[in-house]
């Protein structure tokens, strides 16, 4: 049976103003569960305007960020609550397996507490401004937040940047992928129930081209928050900047994962396919650049591949499974297409390469885990983001060679260094030109913690004080404290200023 999913705006579940409906396709049978509304551009300004009536009237804004904070707390044990059919729903509209779902869902309430905090303990700050006058700077909310977010943490991502929006006393229009629309509705629902005002949150599904442009492009936003690829990323920033609408991005990337010569070979390698297959390998951090020093490449190759083909495939809603199907034909195609070019262009497939055959597979848009060598600058692979279940391998000569490599890319989101030895864990980690590395380790986050690329990768970052502070803008007080009377136009022969 499809279920309806509306928009949701000024607290009310909506059809689209002309009716238009997209079907959400379960990527592990091709069924389609859900028939969700479009929103037109008219909605999408109808969502704006609620959101800017909800903050011009202060129903949220000058709520004293102690509330705000007890409303996020509510907010977060009611997630705590209903985490088990979220984690099913997000499973059925994106095919992630229920067991990753479930790990990084439990997760979120963090998002929730971590920001009402940071608005409680927020304080402002008192410049010297010299001996007449006191200074106070404010941080002040901005306005309406757009958050247009990608497909591949549906319900991680909204909240990262929802989270820090509303607790600095925001309102927020959302706009979900196409492929992952559901979730975010449930939760705008959830964030009511707990005691966030009508209008405060509101969601508009809809297709990118569509209903993402009519939002990159309005000029009511105070600030517009994106996560997705870095060609769509230019295209939004573009379209913001004409409003002057300051922009957060949080874009593409091609991790490597530098694994020096002193490591337990098993441990590095279980790693490696930690960080290259979480998410049937769909993550912006994904350890897509297997770098390996030559002294214990073939070992280490040997039991990379080995792990990589004992993979299990199947439907993500069994427990047993460890990688679910890709999220849509398109995104499938995308990777056969790359994996094809790497063959022709002289890579070697060790494991993979290729959708798996047997009836189980036959609806669903399955790519095996692959594992591919002999790969270097010269082929599309190597500076590329598939954004799928593909990783490639290869040699480094010395802690030079392997930095040289990890930095030749357009992108700078994330890497991870594999070593025992303390100094050169901290000497690499600091060459490296990317936002976050992690060191024996791949894929950690914390709500405290900031989350952003350099190059390609992005503009601003999420999670921790900045990403608080983003969402607020600076209001200067200057306060004359002098009881001295002070009259410039009063007489030209008082020449104390001159
Ligand atoms: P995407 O195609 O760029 O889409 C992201 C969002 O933008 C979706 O809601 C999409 O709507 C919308 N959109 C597309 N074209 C638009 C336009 N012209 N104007 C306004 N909005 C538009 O990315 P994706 O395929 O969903 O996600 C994969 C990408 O996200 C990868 O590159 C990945 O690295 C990146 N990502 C980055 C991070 C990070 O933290 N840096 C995290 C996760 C993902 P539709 O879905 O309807 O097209």
């Amino acid at each position: 049976m499809t279920e309806k999913i509306l928009l949701h705006i000024n607290g009310q579940d909506v059809p689209s103003s002309d009716g238009a409906v997209f079907s959400v396709k379960n990527p592990a049978t091709g069924e389609e569960p859900y028939a969700v509304s479009h929103a037109t551009p008219d909605d999408v300004d109808a969502a704006i305007q609620s959101g800017q009536r909800a903050f011009e009237d202060g129903r949220w804004r000058d709520v004293p960020a102690r509330e705000r904070a007890r409303v996020l707390n509510r907010a977060a044990a009611l997630l705590t609550e209903r985490i088990d059919e979220l984690a099913r729903l997000e499973t059925v509209q994106i095919g992630r397996t229920l067991r990753e779902m479930r790990a990084q869902l439990r997760r979120l309430p963090e998002w929730l507490e971590y920001f009402g905090a940071v608005a409680q303990t927020a304080e402002d700050t008192g410049p010297n401004f010299g001996a007449e006058h006191l200074n106070v700077v404010r941080r002040v909310p901005i306005g309406v937040i757009g958050l247009i977010t990608p497909w591949n943490h549906p319900l991680l991502i909204t909240m990262k940047k929802l989270s820090a929006a509303l607790a600095a006393g925001n309102s927020v229009v959302i706009k979900p992928s196409e492929l992952g629309p559901v979730v975010p509705v449930l939760l705008a629902k959830l964030l009511e129930e707990a005691g966030v005002p009508a209008g405060v949150v509101n969601v508009i599904p809809g297709l990118g081209r569509t209903t993402g442009k009519a939002l990159s492009e309005h000029p009511g936003l105070a600030k517009l928050d994106f996560t997705g690829g870095t060609e769509t990323g230019r295209v939004i920033a573009a379209n913001a900047g004409h409003s002057l609408i300051p922009v957060t991005a949080e874009l593409g990337g091609k991790a490597p994962v530098l694994v020096f010569e002193d490591v337990d070979i098993n441990r590095a390698a279980a790693g490696a396919l930690f960080a290259a297959f979480i998410a049937t390998g769909q993550t912006c951090v994904q350890g897509a650049r297997i770098l390996v020093d030559r002294r214990i490449y073939g070992d280490f190759v040997e039991a990379l591949t080995k792990r990589v083909s004992a993979l299990r495939l199947g439907d993500p809603l069994d427990l047993q499974t460890q990688m679910g199907p890709m999220v849509s034909e398109a995104q499938r195609e995308k990777t056969a297409d790359a994996v094809n070019r790497a063959r022709a262009q002289g890579a070697t497939v060790l494991s993979g390469g290729r959708a798996p055959e047997g009836q189980q597979y036959e609806r669903g848009w399955f790519y095996e885990p692959t594992l591919v060598a002999d790969v270097g600058p010269l082929q599309d692979l190597w500076y590329e983001e598939v954004f799928g279940p593909v990783t490639l391998v290869v040699p480094f000569d010395n802690e030079a060679d392997a930095i040289q490599q990890a930095n030749d890319s357009p992108f700078g989101l994330a890497a991870s260094v594999w070593t025992q030895e303390i100094g050169r864990a901290i000497r690499v980690s600091k060459a490296l030109q990317c936002g976050i590395v992690w060191i024996n380790d791949h894929h950690r986050i914390d709500p405290a913690s900031p989350w952003g690329g350099f190059k390609d990768s992005g503009l601003g970052s999420e999670n921790g004080l900045d990403a608080y502070n983003a969402c607020t803008k600076k209001q200067s007080l200057i306060i004359n404290t002098s009881d001295s009377h002070f009259d410039w136009f009063a007489s030209v022969e008082d020449l104390r200023y001159s």
